[in-house]
């Protein structure tokens, strides 16, 4: 088995699932008394979140490739960053370690057309939503994506920060997600991307008329077989 450098703490909720779900399915996979190989690098979320509200991505490119570096050293095989958002700077990162780097987005692009689906949804946050980098690496999948109206965005965005990444959970955002999932199938969105890694702590298949693509979930379970391909 491979061990996995998981970049984290963006937010540590959203890390906390990632290794559980890390876990049981390496448990799944081999059974007995088995369990993940993985070093996690966890950074403190106040730096990056700063750096987002500032726009100054090149700072935070440059601290978690010298994350990625670190992860490397400490024996990772394989990289992968906890968060879509972050993906802003995944060049940056993959081009600081020798070690493959497996894209969430390629990851959640992959798990879409594999259903049929075409024309998709994507939550997350607004710079996840409205900026080119993730929508874009979508589309390079030939899929069309539809994202919700502004403010829809900001509804989605503002439960992201104010709640999720805190660790609460809503009924009353859960069902207003759910009242924005059934806008974009309006728009003909023919399943939706949860493309932020806290939002299916509060969203799930039930929340929705079309199928939903879970990238926490999506990103283990590729990450997982590819460290077991070989074991
Ligand atoms: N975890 C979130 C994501 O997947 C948002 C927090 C962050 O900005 O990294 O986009």
């Amino acid at each position: 088995m491979k061990t996995i450098g998981v970049l984290g703490g963006m937010s540590w909720e959203s890390s906390l699932e990632w290794y559980r779900l890390a876990n049981e399915r390496v448990q799944e996979r081999l059974g007995g008394y088995h369990s993940a190989r993985i070093v996690l690098d966890s950074v403190d979320f106040a730096e990056i979140e700063a750096m987002q509200m500032r726009g100054d991505w090149a700072a935070a490119g440059d601290l978690l490739a010298a994350r990625a570096r670190a992860l490397e050293a400490a024996g990772a095989e394989i990289l992968v960053l906890c968060t879509n958002t972050m993906h802003l700077v995944a060049e940056q990162i993959q081009d600081a370690v020798d070690i493959p780097f497996l894209h969430i987005g390629d990851v959640a692009a992959e798990a879409v057309a594999a259903a049929g689906v075409t024309r998709v949804g994507l939550l997350g946050t607004a710079f996840t939503m409205e900026q080119p980098f993730y929508r874009e690496r979508l589309s390079a999948h030939g899929l069309s994506v539809v994202v919700p109206d502004a403010d829809d965005r900001a509804l989605v965005h503002a439960v992201i920060y104010d709640e999720l990444v805190h660790g609460e959970i809503r009924e009353e955002s859960r069902q207003r997600y759910a009242e924005v999932i059934e806008r974009l199938v309006a728009q003909g969105a023919e399943g939706i991307i949860l493309g932020c890694t806290e939002i299916e702590l509060l969203v799930s298949a039930a929340d929705s008329p079309v199928p939903v693509f879970p990238t926490t979930a999506l990103h283990v379970e590729v990450a997982v077989d590819r460290a077991l391909a070989d074991a």
